[in-house]
């Protein structure tokens, strides 16, 4: 049984372990949990542990100095840093932040002296990196991006339905992600395209400093890093998270694969970098660290990789890849943010698509086409509810919570079902600190809550 056990008198305890496993390292000071959403939107409804909460919380943001030529604005929640690189002609941004938090990172630089902008370099067309890219444009900036941004755009904009509701769901999000102002995010403004793309690699010269770009997809096909070498410095957007990564995120994407990640962060490795500028977290400073963070990161990624490979073609079906993969203590990763059992689920999808090998899976009604035989052969909602309430008190909330799926499927609004299932998924919440399993379990809480109101 691979299932995560939890004996609920023991709930607070193990999230308090859980906690306390997450915070950052000597050479990284008080860096938040990686998001990418898909679109700029608003926060609300706060109920997790501070480092877990989607709290709106921009108050108290101000600059910081990493060194005479870099500073940033730290992004909280759901937002990237801004980062300013001074040169004697100019600044160059590196990523926005997304929707009300640019504005408040960009008066925060400008105060601050940042104006007179040449370049504003995004790393990826994710809405919490590009969400001030107008803002900034507007004072004369020439947008750069990799080529393939445009095109991932088009993609979100094209399921902005599908993205908009998945991800208010999982970062809960109000207004099924709006952004600030009210209005969708318009990804296809010409506003949010850039001024200028670039195929492999391409140097800028600005004021006796080159940037170079260098494209390193990972989690996102259009991913860049920046290098700029007189600084010894790799800004490498969200390849590299604090956590495992997100390669494969609730909220829905297409494949991201894991070797990418793992040529992407060889890539910077080879630049010997000096400054390694995460735009979640704060920067790793110091060869030493960045040598050991970066390493054991792209070998974490390498092994579930290697070990989701050989699963599928050991014959393991994807639920037992999902329950085998580990990730070994040696790489030092929390699963704060990405989980290892998703990304191997992830991949596994990826290479093989979704059929595995039932063939009752070939037919449209599955499961639920018998969910309410199965209802009637146990007893009814109340029996199965009882069910669900006994494995909770022997700690299988996750099995609780599966008996209530079913149930629900074949007796929709059933009352005792309802009631179990708040139980179940207020017992998972309160044991995880994974940001993204704690939206989801909030989202089906309000479902729940919603559905027992009717
Ligand atoms: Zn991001």
């Amino acid at each position: 049984m691979a299932r995560a056990r939890i004996a609920s008198a023991g709930v607070a305890m193990l999230a308090a372990a859980a906690c306390a496993t997450t915070p950052p390292t000597d050479a990284r000071v008080d860096a938040p949990a990686a998001p990418e959403p898909a679109a700029a939107v608003e926060v609300a409804a706060p109920e997790l542990t501070p480092r877990l909460a989607n709290v709106d919380s921009r108050e108290g943001l101000s600059v910081i100095r990493v060194n005479d030529a870099i500073r940033y604005v730290e992004g909280i929640n759901i937002s990237s840093n801004t980062y300013a690189v001074e040169t004697s002609d100019g600044f160059v941004i590196v990523d926005t932040s997304r929707g009300a938090a640019a504005s408040v990172h960009k008066r925060l630089l400008n105060a601050d002296g940042v104006e007179d902008v040449r370049y504003i370099i995004v790393t990826h067309a994710h809405g919490d990196h590009n969400g001030g890219v107008p803002l900034w444009r507007a004072d004369g900036g020439q947008v750069v991006a990799h080529e393939l941004y445009n095109e991932f755009l088009d993609y979100s904009q094209m399921l902005g339905g599908f993205f908009g509701r998945r991800t208010a769901a999982q970062f809960q999000f109000v207004d099924g992600g709006l952004s600030a102002g009210g209005a969708p995010m318009a990804v296809n403004d010409p506003a949010f395209r850039p001024d200028i793309t670039f195929d492999d690699e391409m140097t800028l010269s600005v004021g006796g400093l080159e940037f170079e770009l260098l494209h390193t997809p990972g989690e996102t096909p259009d991913h860049l890093t920046l290098w700029v070498p007189e600084l010894k410095a790799a800004f490498v957007g969200d390849n590299l998270y604090e956590s495992f990564p997100n390669i494969y995120t609730l909220r829905g994407t297409r494949p991201r694969w894991p070797l990418e990640y793992v040529a992407a962060i060889d890539r910077v490795l080879a630049l010997e970098p000096e400054i390694v500028l995460p735009s979640h977290g704060a920067p790793i400073v110091g060869r030493d660290a960045i040598v050991e963070q970066l390493t054991a990161y792209r070998d974490a990624i390498q092994h579930v990789h290697d070990e989701v490979v050989a699963g599928m073609n050991a014959g393991m079906s994807v639920r037992e890849v999902m329950a085998d993969v580990d990730l070994p203590e040696q790489f030092s990763l929390n699963e704060g943010y990405g989980k290892v059992s998703w990304s191997a689920r992830g991949l596994y999808e990826s290479y093989a698509g979704w059929f595995g090998g039932d063939p009752a899976e070939m037919y449209t009604d599955g499961r639920q086409g018998v969910s309410d035989e199965l209802v009637e052969l146990s007893g009814g909602g109340a029996a199965i509810a009882a069910k669900a309430r006994a494995m909770m008190a022997s700690g299988d909330a996750e099995g609780a919570l599966q008996l209530t799926s079913i149930g629900l499927e074949g007796a929709p609004g059933d009352a005792d079902l309802l009631n179990a299932r708040i139980d179940a998924l207020e017992a998972l919440l309160s044991a995880t600190a994974n940001r993204n399993e704690a939206g989801w379990l909030q989202h089906g809480l309000r479902v729940a809550r919603e559905a027992l109101a009717e």
